[in-house]
């Protein structure tokens, strides 16, 4: 009937999506592979799947690297198709509070090219979001990737960000407010897609992928540096909130705590466990003038102040990871950020009190690691996340 056929029209279109994207995965993961074993492992018909590969080699996505060594029927050998990875590329933006990072990746990930610069200081966010893109496209032309198009961005942020909108919300350490960053970077970048996370969102991803992590899908990464929250990871996904503020746990009130926060609240967790929260708890002990730097330093060399002060601040990094615990039952807690290079004078602590706080069920079978990738994560966390978000994504339910 006529009125079905709009309707008819969508599920095609949809089909078609899905059976591109069994294809396209099939020759990325499983390559090199013959039309014929393709469609044998799909059990589409030989000439959709032959219409598919001439589309995506037409794109430029797949390519054919000549004939296999032997037919299973004694025939002619079938030609191999491999995926192209520098057809596309993605771009990772971690901008820090003091320093900018841009990494190019292919569209496996691998990274082609990477800039630094300081963070732009005394800049209007517009300003700081065009030198940025003005060094990524720089970037991009020296990578030797010519006719590779943007894939997609990541573009990693010190705040709160809401990924629903590509705002960042708030970010004190650079002095931005609701400033439009996916909205800014795309018209610098081509209109490419950006996808804006907080720095816990992108060293989560980053270590669950290539660090830390080992692919455990359900992560829990404690973020501690200037301030103090979680990146916290669903089945490998960043578990956003409806508003996109999801593991900000660092403006959580312990009580009795009375220490002011940045955020006009008084008591929130990251003034007792954050780098600035050293330099308060060392100054308490008598150890005036130490940075974060220099009570670690001290703690290192064995004095006994110095130590306390580390142990104190990791104690409260236990409560914040006996509060994920708690709350997500994630197989893995990582501890990330600046933090997390002091080692075990801050991870032994931390990981007794969690042990103290956490309920035990939630506390069975739960891993507390340091990060590996260390200052590297967010960057790569960036490209990661682009590359996640610019792959289709199909989840195919079988029903009995
Ligand atoms: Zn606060």
């Amino acid at each position: 009937m006529r009125t079905d056929e709009p309707r008819r029209g969508a599920d095609h279109n949809v089909m078609r999506e899905v059976n591109r994207s069994l294809v396209l995965a099939l020759v990325k993961e499983g390559g090199p592979v013959s039309r014929a074993s393709i469609a044998r492992s799909t059990t589409l018909a030989k000439p959709t799947v032959s219409a598919i590969v001439d589309e995506l080699i037409a794109e430029g996505l797949v390519r054919e690297i000549g004939p296999g060594s032997t037919a299973v029927s004694g025939g002619r050998p079938p030609i191999l198709l491999e995926f192209n990875a520098r057809s596309l590329l993605v771009v990772g933006v971690h901008i820090g509070a003091r320093r900018t990072t841009i990494a190019i990746g292919d569209a496996t990930g691998e990274e082609v090219a990477r800039r630094e610069l300081p963070t732009p200081k005394d800049q209007t966010p517009a300003v700081v979001l065009a030198q940025v893109a003005a060094e990524a496209k720089d970037a991009i032309a020296g990578a030797g990737l010519p006719g590779a198009k943007i894939a997609a961005v990541g573009a990693v942020l010190p705040g709160l960000t809401d990924f629903h909108t590509g705002i960042c919300l708030l970010a004190p350490n650079l002095g931005w407010r609701d400033v439009p960053v996916r909205d800014l970077l795309a018209a610098a970048l081509d209109d490419a897609p950006v996808y804006v996370h907080n720095a816990g969102q992108a060293a989560a991803v980053a270590e669950n992928l290539e660090g830390a992590g080992e692919r455990v899908g359900d992560l829990a990464l404690l973020y501690t540096g200037t301030g103090l929250s979680a990146g916290v990871l669903s089945d490998g996904r960043v578990f956003h909130g409806v508003g996109g503020t999801a593991g900000e746990i660092g403006h959580n009130a312990v009580p009795g705590n009375t220490e002011p926060c940045n955020c006009g609240k008084v008591g929130c967790l990251e003034t007792v466990a954050s780098g600035p929260a050293i330099v308060r708890a060392a100054r308490r002990a008598g150890l005036d003038g130490y940075d974060a730097r220099d009570v670690t330093a001290a703690a290192r060399a064995g004095d006994p102040v110095a130590r306390q002060v580390i142990a104190e601040v990791g104690e409260h990094l236990g409560l914040a990871a006996s509060w994920l615990i708690n709350a997500y039952n994630p197989a893995l807690v990582v501890v990330g950020g600046g933090l997390a290079a002091i080692g075990e004078l801050l991870m032994a602590p931390l990981r007794a009190a969690a042990a103290k706080h956490a309920l035990a069920p939630a506390l069975r079978g739960v891993e507390i690691r340091a990060s590996k990738l260390g200052a590297d994560a967010e960057v790569r966390g960036a490209v990661l996340l682009a590359l996640q978000h610019s792959e289709t994504y199909y989840r195919v339910v079988f029903r009995a």
